[in-house]
């Protein structure tokens, strides 16, 4: 497994069909991925078309992430959570600022993704909603978030298998409050076999 430090970022080449394991060592926290064609790199992972094509905004084991252009990128291949978020951007130092009213330096997961891809010449514009892994938004009835403390134990993980080559980052997330009052680090690996 490679770690990644609380509030840090990675980015890798996925190959199609390997397998991207994921957990976190502690439990109660979130992992933001983002990813592009490797092919296509304009062409990037869409929360809205795979929100459409898959009808839930509760993604898990046998639903697909697509990209803009309606590639299928990603297959959930084994879940043992359930409990993912695809709605909201990853954290930003905008957000920060405006949730404190301070232009304090705070990390945040827009910036570690954009230093992970800048490495493969893709620009920040291109990043837009990320697949916040273990993030725990509830939706009420009347279409309110209310942002809770990760499920996510240490016995859980999320694969997620690549449909074609794939430019991925992912963070350790960043934001104190969306993992249960502190940031911890996130595992990953990659193999052919889904042997984690
Ligand atoms: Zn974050």
């Amino acid at each position: 497994m490679i770690q990644i430090p609380p509030q840090a970022g990675s980015s890798f080449e996925l190959g199609k069909g390997h397998i991207l394991a994921i957990r976190s060592p502690t439990g109660q926290q979130v992992c933001d991925l983002f990813c592009f064609s490797k092919a296509r790199p304009r062409d990037a992972l869409s929360s809205g078309r795979s929100i459409d094509y898959n009808e839930t905004v509760r993604f898990t084991k046998g639903h697909v992430l697509y990209s803009n252009a309606g590639y299928p990128l990603l297959e959930i291949f084994d879940d043992t959570c359930g409990v993912h978020d695809f709605l909201v951007t990853p954290c930003s130092s905008q957000m920060f600022q405006m949730i404190s009213g301070s232009n304090q330096y705070h990390p945040s997961c827009q910036e570690n993704l954009c230093k992970g891809f800048l490495r493969y010449d893709l620009p920040e514009e291109l990043i837009t909603t990320t697949f916040n892994i273990f993030m725990n938004y509830r939706i009420d009835e009347f279409g309110d978030l209310s942002l809770l403390t990760p499920t996510n134990t240490s016995e859980d993980y999320i694969l997620l298998k690549a449909r074609e080559d794939l430019i991925v980052g992912l963070t350790a997330c960043a934001d104190e409050a969306t993992n249960g009052g502190e940031c911890k680090p996130i595992e990953y690996s990659i193999t052919n076999e889904p042997n984690f």
